[in-house]
């Protein structure tokens, strides 16, 4: 048998988690923009371009030469041509005259100040301003966004809407990013039975199917569900031989305890490398990590089965394991809220409750416990929309205090 670290802390876990994701880090593909929402970038972005790339209008109005202002108000300009977006006419405008500009549009040589169209009187080809603009207002200066050579994302960035948004903005249309993992999600048990199907006696309908593949989806993958596995030894080490030769991450749910019919960590143990087995961690503290070894190249995730125990493994160390192998540089925003109700921990584990964010009346981040907090509880996770994270030690935590929650 293995050696590996078993009943470890859950901050010696992640440190594993994120050594392991390290060396299993995934190559980098070119992406059309259009299908970049929500990838790690693989190569840093510069600007091709300055932005704005020329001095352009911020309003619909007319452009003129502040001087030519009188302080009072009430100067009148002749009309001196139009200049909208899309176009460069080579327009100059001379002393006391402008044009008619749209948002977008380029500045006519000569004009620095721009006055919207809600403060003038047009009378033919005259406009009279009646509002003494700052000087330089509503105009927008090339370049002051960013200058050509400047680095507007860094490797491992999220591509968020207003990063893919960037790079089109800088004619990009293709981008380097890191290959997204390929994903088999297996259940296990003899009790389970498909939704639809008629149960028999001592059987259930298998939930976490669908919690895992809409946990997976949610992170922008493309998970494949293999049929539910029996208790059979050898049924397991067929199937997940046949994924871990196929996929980059095994998900299994279920048979990773020490019940008689727990035959996941026996498998792995003989055929791949465990990486850790079971977590101080509550619910999930089953959750085992491999390499895959003799059964291919796929990192073996084995989640406990009880459903909030999926929940809570996947959410921490699941996805931690998948923004590594992504290289995900950012860390996931960490938030915070006011415990409503207090609670005692029955034992010194790190626990994840499951709660109700809400935002109090001084308008702080407030978490209402749901007392229902056995894992097999799905209801709870249900009524709930995010973990509650006690650390390990303390056990009495009064109303109000901070905790860290995990939205779901
Ligand atoms: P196990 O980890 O296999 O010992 O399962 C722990 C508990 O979770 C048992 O009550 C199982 O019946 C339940 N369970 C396991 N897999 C699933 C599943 N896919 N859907 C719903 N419940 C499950
Ligand atoms: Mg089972």
């Amino acid at each position: 048998m293995s050696d590996f670290p078993s009943r470890i802390a859950y901050a010696t876990a992640c440190g594993i988690v994120d050594g392991v994701a390290a060396a299993g880090e995934l190559p980098s593909e070119r992406c059309a923009l259009q299908r970049a929402h929500g990838r790690v970038l693989a190569a840093d972005v510069h600007a091709v371009l300055q932005q704005p790339p020329f001095d352009n209008s911020a309003m619909d109005g007319f452009a003129l030469r502040h001087a030519d202002l009188d302080g009072d108000g009430g100067t009148a300009f002749e009309l001196a041509g139009e200049q909208f977006a899309g176009t460069t006419l080579g327009l100059r405008i001379g002393p006391g005259q402008c044009t008619r500009i749209t948002t977008g549009a380029p500045l006519p040589a000569g004009a620095d100040t721009v006055v919207m169209k809600e403060n003038t009187v047009v009378d033919g080809d005259r406009v009279r301003v009646q509002e003494m603009p700052a000087p330089g207002q509503h105009v927008r200066r090339a370049g002051e966004d960013s200058a050509v050579g400047d680095r507007l994302l860094q490797a491992g960035d999220v591509l968020s809407p207003s990063r893919v948004a960037l790079c089109a903005s800088q004619g990009l249309a293709e981008l380097d990013v890191r290959r997204r993992p390929t994903v088999a999600v297996f259940t296990t048990g003899d009790e389970l039975v498909e939704p639809g199907l008629p149960l028999r006696p001592g059987e259930i309908y298998n939930s976490n199917r669908e919690q895992l593949m809409g946990l997976l989806r949610a992170e922008g993958l493309e998970p494949v569900a293999w049929p539910t596995l029996p208790d059979d030894p050898g049924a397991i080490e067929s199937a997940l031989r046949h994924a871990g030769n196929a996929f980059d991450l095994v998900v299994t749910c279920g048979g990773v305890s020490a019940g008689e019919k727990d035959h996941v960590p026996a498998l792995l143990q003989a055929q791949g490398r465990v990486r850790f087995w079971k977590v101080r961690m509550k619910p999930g503290m089953p959750v085992l990590l491999a390499e895959g070894g003799r059964l291919g190249d796929a990192l073996f995730l084995c989640l406990p089965g009880n459903p909030v125990s999926v929940l809570a493994t996947w959410l921490t160390l699941g996805r931690r394991l998948l923004d590594g192998l992504q290289g995900r540089r950012e860390p996931r925003l960490r938030l915070h809220a006011r415990l409503g109700t207090e609670w005692h921990k029955r034992h010194e584990r790190l626990e994840f409750l499951r709660g109700r964010l809400h935002c109090g009346d001084d308008g702080v981040l407030r978490i209402e416990p749901n007392p229902a907090d056995g894992s097999h509880r799905m209801r709870a996770a249900a009524d709930s929309d995010a973990l509650i994270m006690l650390p390990e030690g303390p056990r009495a935590y009064p109303a109000g205090s901070v905790v860290e929650v995990l939205p779901y």
